[in-house]
This record gives C-alpha cells, sequence and structure tokens, in this order.
C-alpha cells in the first residue's frame, strides 16, 4: 500500500482548493509547498476579482470552471466569512468603433452563462461619472475577494479533515511505481520520498517542471510554460471613490486591458499589462518607466487621472502555455492514462481565471480520482 492516498504539489489557492475537495473523501491527503507559507507566488499577485466568465470561449474548461467557480465561491464566502463584495463591474466602449465589440462581449457573457445588461452613455455616466463613455455593459455577478482570506479557509479545511500540508518542502522526483508514484522530496539539504497513489500537479509557474520529472516531454504535450508579468499602478488613498466600481475597456485581443481595482480596503489601482518575460525568473519589480503608458491607457476611460497620481504597485505572473503572439489557450486538466501515466493529474497554464475557478478545478479534478 502507498504512503499516500493523494499527494498535491502546490499552495497555491488551486492546490489548496484541491486538496480541501478531496480530504473529504481521502485520506491520508498530502500537500507539498516549497515556500515557507501557502499562497506566496501568483495567487498572492492578482486582481482578487471574482470573474463572472464573460470573455472565455464557449465550453472552453475557462468558461464553464469559471462561471461554476464563481457561484460555489460567493456560497463558500457567504457561509465561511471570506471576506468579499459583490461589488459590480462596468464595461465601457469609449469611442463608437467599440460598440460592436460590446454586442460581441453581450453574447459572449450569455452564451457562458454570465449575467449581463446593456447601458446607454447615459446610464453608465450616472452610475459612474468621471469615465468616458459612448455605452457600455454592467456585470452584476463581477466581484473582488481576498485571496488570503480564501486560502486560509482552504487550508483550515485540510487541516481540519485531516490532511496535511507541508511547507518548505520541493518535488525534486516522479517516477511511476507499481501502486502509484515515487515522490521525492527536498527539505532543507535533506532529500527523502515516499510512495503516492495519486500526484495532483498544481505547481503554477512551475507546473511543466514537476510534469517533465515524470517523464512527458512538455513541448510535444503543449506544457511549456511562459512567463507574462502584469504591473500594476496605484492612485494615492486621496482619489478614493473615484469610481464604485470595477472599470474596465473593451478588451484586445490579447488583453482585457488596463483596467480599475478596487480591493476590499477601496483602494484603487490600475492594470494588469502584459510584458513576457525572457527567462524564467519570479522577477516582480515594477519598471517606474511603464508609468507614462500606464497613464495614457488609464486616461482612455479615466480622463482626471495624471501621470503624477500613478505609483509603482505589484505585479503577477501569469503561467501561459500560450508563447508570445499565439492564440489564447484553454486550462489543461489532464489524468495522464494516454502517456501510460494513470494516476497522475497535470494543472498546467492556471492562469485568469484560476482564482475564481479554484472550487470548481478542485471538483473537476475530484471527479477525474472517482472516475
Ligand atoms: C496579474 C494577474 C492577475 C490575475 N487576476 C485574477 C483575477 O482577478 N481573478 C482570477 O480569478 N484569477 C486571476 N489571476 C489568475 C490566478 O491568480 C491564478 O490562476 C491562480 O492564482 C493560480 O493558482 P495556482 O495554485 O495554480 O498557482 P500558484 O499560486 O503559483 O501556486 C503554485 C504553488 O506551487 C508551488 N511549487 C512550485 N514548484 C514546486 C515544487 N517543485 N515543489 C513544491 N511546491 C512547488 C509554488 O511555490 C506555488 O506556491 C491573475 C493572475 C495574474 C498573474
Amino acid at each position: 500500500m502507498a504512503d499516500a492516498a493523494i499527494t498535491v504539489i502546490g499552495g497555491g489557492v488551486i492546490g489548496l482548493a484541491i486538496a480541501a475537495e478531496l480530504t473529504q473523501r481521502y485520506s491520508p491527503v498530502f500537500l507539498l509547498e516549497r515556500n515557507p507559507r501557502y499562497g506566496q507566488e501568483t495567487s498572492a499577485r492578482n486582481s482578487e476579482v471574482i470573474h463572472a466568465g464573460i470573455y472565455y470561449p464557449q465550453g472552453s474548461l475557462k468558461a464553464r470552471l469559471c462561471v461554476e467557480g464563481r457561484e460555489l465561491l460567493y456560497a463558500l464566502c457567504e457561509k465561511n466569512g471570506v471576506p468579499h463584495q459583490r461589488i459590480t463591474k462596468v464595461i465601457t466602449a469609449t469611442k463608437t468603433e467599440e460598440e460592436g465589440e460590446l454586442e460581441r462581449l453581450f453574447a459572449a457573457a450569455t452564451a457562458n452563462g454570465a449575467p449581463i445588461e446593456r447601458l446607454t452613455a447615459a446610464q453608465v455616466s450616472s452610475m459612474e461619472p468621471g469615465i468616458t463613455t459612448v455605452g457600455g455593459l454592467l456585470s452584476p455577478s463581477t466581484g473582488i475577494i481576498s485571496a488570503h482570506g480564501l486560502m486560509d479557509y482552504f487550508h483550515h479545511a485540510i487541516r481540519e479533515r485531516g490532511g496535511e500540508v507541508q511547507m518548505h518542502c520541493t518535488v525534486v522526483g516522479l517516477d511511476r511505481v507499481s501502486d502509484g508514484y515515487r515522490v521525492s522530496i527536498r527539505e532543507g539539504e535533506e532529500v527523502s520520498s515516499f510512495t503516492s497513489e495519486w500526484v495532483v500537479n498544481a505547481a503554477g509557474l512551475e507546473a511543466d517542471t514537476i510534469a517533465a520529472l515524470a517523464g512527458i516531454d512538455v513541448d510535444a504535450a503543449g506544457y511549456r510554460i511562459h512567463y507574462c508579468k502584469g504591473s500594476y499602478f496605484a492612485l494615492p488613498a486621496s482619489m478614493n471613490g473615484i469610481v464604485k466600481r470595477l472599470v474596465y475597456p473593451v478588451p484586445t485581443r490579447h488583453s482585457l486591458g488596463v483596467h480599475a481595482v478596487l480591493d476590499l480596503g477601496g483602494r484603487l489601482k490600475f492594470g494588469p499589462d502584459v510584458e513576457y518575460l525572457p527567462d524564467r525568473v519570479q522577477n516582480y519589480t515594477v519598471d517606474p518607466s511603464k508609468r507614462a503608458v500606464f497613464a495614457e491607457s488609464v486616461r482612455r476611460i479615466l480622463p482626471m487621472v495624471k501621470d503624477e497620481d500613478l505609483t509603482p504597485d505589484m505585479s503577477g505572473i501569469r503561467p501561459k502555455t500560450q508563447a508570445q503572439g499565439a492564440p489564447v489557450r484553454d486550462f489543461a486538466i489532464t489524468h495522464e492514462t494516454a502517456r501510460s501515466l494513470p494516476g497522475l493529474i497535470n494543472l498546467v497554464g492556471m492562469e485568469s481565471p484560476g482564482l475564481t475557478a479554484s472550487p470548481a478545478i478542485a471538483r473537476y479534478v475530484a471527479g477525474m480520482i472517482a472516475a
């Protein structure tokens, strides 16, 4: 018999959600995290928006799991006191050429099951007087959440249900054995190993590295991860309240566009931009020289913002499976039976809306294990 029933690699919001789900049915469940604390990478460096599910291609995992995850998340937050707010979101067209895109978004949202309402320019202006608009959309189910509050809840649930969370623990080997996998771990200077019937790879920016440890050719599988940084600039507290909702421009093919993000404290920041990194280094410094470009994007929706109002804030790195300029790809969540690796589930390319979708992703993975 293997030492563990299931081992989850990665203590970000997705690994934590999966382990919390699985501890309800299996034992022992291990969650391994290389950092001193869970949730120190992408899950701590994002917009903390509960997305409605407007933008993703119909039928994609991103669309399905976002819509399902959003509802699960609101229910979970309300039941367990996780800080969140149904703040809603306005998408504004700033010139008449963008109105066609609003129609396309309306149709996409409706097809995906994301509630959406058309707004005239006058309606947008009465809701958000400071923004430029020729018309827009309201997403009433968009919200904001404390990502740390959510991860604390999942962590508590894992521990309460008898799961084991091990920090400072880096997975360095994954070998197929008769009753599952031999998982090799490094804790400080020490390397040891144990066996696990199932392994779930939720290693975020290193999910391809973990897949490669199991012998998968990551390029052939389409699992190679490209680091794509998103930076934010913030406004001073004296400008809190210039918008009451999240405000997004009409998206481009590659990005949702630099948008106004409010946190639960009412602080307003703008971002994230899109910057593919040339190497796989987690460099979170925000380049102050981007300020003028940010200010110009921000003024398209909020003309009163001046360059000097903006200060460099935080950044995060998206684990994208598409290289720069390549078409958008879906989440890859795969039980690797076709690669002769039964019992291994890889989650690769878990970019946005991974935070929103996390409880639905957890159910999806549990379904693969139960099948
Ligand atoms: C700029 C930005 C904005 C975003 N905004 C939103 C948003 O508003 N709403 C939304 O829904 N989503 C958003 N997202 C997406 C969301 O943040 C991610 O989908 C989610 O956080 C991914 O979680 P994860 O658990 O897969 O990854 P991570 O949080 O990266 O966790 C993976 C963990 O695996 C660990 N690990 C790696 N290798 C090993 C190893 N060998 N051994 C042990 N542990 C290992 C890492 O230390 C890490 O803690 C955004 C992302 C970015 C970058």
